[in-house]
């Protein structure tokens, strides 16, 4: 069925496949219920590019997904290619498509499900509840900023050095995506920089705050220090609703808010880039988590990452917010009914079902089924 939707699929290595075989369930339940169907064009990504192209990501893959409405990626990675080329590396395959995509707002929603409550290393009390969105701008900062490098210095020492650098308009455009987020929200936003020392941090500060008398007045915009909040996520994280942040601040911050909520095997995430004339943005969507080495192959990985960063493409890509609904709702009474993965196997487990990948996976469709 032709259908106007462009799909890539990019399953990579290690769990990847595996927990990408579970979305392909949702889809074809999806396409079969629902009529929501997709042309779905799939390639290697990674080191499964790298055994067959000698490139962790062929220029043909590279075309198709700038051709499609949405990319789908599992993960990339394993020991099998620790010793390769730093530029073959399978991580790189990830960061080209980020680059020339042009991916520069980095959305993870940390959501804590109440039935899984216990597995947060926070009290209960503190994370019940909890449903926050960071956004990471994704292609710029002090990752990226030239110069960088290492040398000799003057006195003789070996000295590295990076730049944090960024424009105005790279601000605007990944707090642009933060007020539109938040507008679908809570409609709050805090923006977090270090303004007290950083010449970055100070132009960061100006721009959102411009940005949002200019645009986006509705919506409640406050402040912070990014060290103060890592401590804020920690002590009263329910206080927050859309947070925006740089590269490196959003790197480490997301990681924080993702611990919050338990398992990296829940952890969905969308990537996008700029919208083009007829508003639809370049997108890449994946859950948080790598390959997995420890568990692969062993029908153990945890489907739901990967299963709600498909519904995140429902919803940011393919403006299908009620179906996304259907996925998540689906997943929570998955989680409440009692199967648990390994992974989620922590605090109290009575009364919960130990299952694999494909159970997993078996049982988010069942529940599809009933909730139609
Ligand atoms: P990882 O996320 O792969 O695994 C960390 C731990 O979490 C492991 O114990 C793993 O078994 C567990 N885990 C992760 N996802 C799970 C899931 N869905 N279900 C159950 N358990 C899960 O991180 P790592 O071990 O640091 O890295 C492994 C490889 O993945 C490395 O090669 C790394 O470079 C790569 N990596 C890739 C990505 C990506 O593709 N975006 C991200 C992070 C790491």
């Amino acid at each position: 069925m032709a259908s106007n939707r462009n799909l890539l699929v990019l399953p990579g290595d290690g769990i990847g496949p595996e927990v990408m075989n579970e979305v392909r369930k949702i889809i074809a339940w999806m396409g079969k219920k629902r009529a929501v169907g997709f042309d779905i064009k799939e390639d290697l990504v990674g080191g499964a590019a790298l055994d067959k192209h000698g490139v962790p990501l062929s220029d043909d893959a590279m075309k198709t997904a700038l051709e499609a409405d949405a990319v789908l990626f599992g993960s990339v990675g394993g020991p099998k290619w620790d010793t390769a080329d730093f530029s073959k590396k399978p991580e790189r395959g990830l960061l080209r498509l980020r680059k020339e995509m042009d991916l520069f707002a980095n959305l993870r929603p940390a959501k804590v499900f109440d039935a899984l409550v216990d597995a947060s290393s926070l009290k209960p009390e503190i994370v019940k509840g909890l449903d926050i969105m960071i956004i990471r701008e994704l292609t710029s900062g002090v990752y990226f900023g030239e110069p960088r490098g290492r040398h000799i210095n003057a006195k003789g020492e070996v000295e590295a050095f990076d730049t944090q650098r960024y424009t105005a308009p790279e601000i605007r455009r990944v707090c642009a995506v933060a007020f539109e987020l938040a507008r679908k929200r809570k409609n709050k936003v805090l923006s977090a920089e270090k303004a007290n020392v950083m010449y970055t941090g100070v132009l960061w500060r100006e721009e959102a705050t411009k940005l949002h008398k200019e645009k986006y007045s509705d919506v409640k915009l406050e402040h912070m220090y990014a060290d103060a909040l890592a401590m804020q996520l920690l002590r009263a994280p329910k206080e927050f609703d859309v947070i925006v942040t740089d590269n490196l601040f959003g790197d480490i911050l997301s990681d924080e808010a993702s611990m919050l909520t338990g398992s990296l095997g829940l952890l969905p995430s969308a990537s996008l880039g700029a919208p083009d004339a007829t508003g639809r943005r370049k997108a890449l969507y994946e859950p948080i988590h790598g390959s997995a080495p420890d568990i692969a192959g062993k029908g153990l990985a945890n489907p739901i990452a990967q299963t709600l960063s498909y519904a995140m493409m429902l919803r940011y890509s393919f403006d299908l917010g009620k179906d996304a609904d259907m996925v998540e709702l689906a997943v929570e009474n998955v989680l409440k009914a009692g199967y648990r993965t390994g992974d989620l196997l922590v605090g109290n487990t009575d009364g919960t079902k130990k299952v694999g990948t494909q159970e997993m996976g078996d049982a988010i469709v069942k529940e599809l089924d009933r909730l139609v």
